[in-house]
């Protein structure tokens, strides 16, 4: 529309519609590359906070070129609900878990379900289970108790599992690294220990997942493990509603956000954005047994 109305209008402006072809290649660049399709690894779609625009929220994800959201629940309630989202929205994939905020109360029964529940073809990977000691809502030892049982049923289901860990970085690998739980698949999902410690999962064969924190000014430790981490081993998450990344920090956070954690990883690591965007998908279609 600029480019003909200024065409006509003046003939002084005669290379103005070069210009203007010249900008729209770039644009056509950005968008090809807004095509490359990317994966959000852990999302909580059954968030409450997402009640009032939920299919908004996947329509915008998917136009921002997501190809999947694996969709993680917490607790027996929320696996049976994200087991329903996952039928509901065909990009929608499920993981089921117990989250070690929630192993209070938990008992075979619980366990039986999720064994139940884990034959849909819908669900990918267990999770998310893990140690949470920044919290402490459930006792230490319960939370260890549920953690191993749970990596026994994702072991004897052949699923990988998502790993929670919060302030249990020595007890989380101390219990990777054993005998019992070797072979077992999985990913440590919103990574924030040490170097050290994601070349220990990496060497068990993990993945290593990267979510909203890593765009903060103030996670350059995060950031330099990032930068050493190979490309090859790199997930991107959201963690949506929750750890929503720069410049939305602050806001309620969703599934097409992931874009800006890709980003941050491309930027990190010196490579396109759609390096990373590929490569960050095949690895999670890889892990989770994506077609
Ligand atoms: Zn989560």
């Amino acid at each position: 529309m600029l480019a003909s109305r200024s065409y006509e209008d003046s003939r002084g402006f005669f290379y103005l519609p070069l210009y203007v072809e010249s900008c729209w290649g770039g644009m056509m660049a950005i968008l090809e590359e807004d095509k490359s399709q990317i994966i959000d690894t852990h999302a909580h779609l059954d968030d409450e906070k997402f009640h009032e625009d939920r299919e908004d929220v996947v329509t915008r994800a998917k136009e921002t070129g997501l190809k999947y959201i694996i969709n993680v629940g917490c607790d027996l309630s929320s696996s049976r609900k994200v087991m329903a989202l996952a039928e509901e929205f065909s990009m929608v994939y499920a993981a089921i878990g117990i989250h070690p905020h929630d192993a209070q109360g938990v008992n075979e029964g619980v366990f039986r379900e999720l064994k139940e529940l884990s034959k849909h073809n819908k669900v990918v990977a267990f999770g998310e289970i893990g140690l949470d000691y920044h919290y402490d809502f459930s006792p230490r030892e319960l939370q260890r108790e549920v953690f191993l049982s749970q990596l026994d049923l994702g072991k004897e289901l052949d699923l990988p599992v998502i790993i929670h860990d919060r302030e249990a970085h020595g007890d989380i690998t101390e219990v990777l690294k054993s005998k019992c739980y070797r072979g077992i698949r999985g990913v440590l999902h919103c990574f924030s220990g040490s170097y050290e410690m994601a070349k220990e999962c990496m060497n068990l064969g993990y993945y290593i997942s990267f979510a909203g924190p890593i765009t903060f000014t103030n996670s350059r430790r995060l950031q330099e493990v990032a930068s050493k981490v190979p490309l090859d081993f790199i997930l991107a998450e959201t963690d949506s509603p929750y750890l929503t990344p720069e410049p939305y920090r602050g806001k309620r956070n969703e599934p097409m956000n992931v874009r800006l954690v890709v980003e941050k990883i491309a930027e990190i690591k010196g490579l396109p954005y759609q390096a990373v965007a590929e490569k960050t998908l095949e690895n999670a279609k890889t892990l989770f047994g994506l077609s």
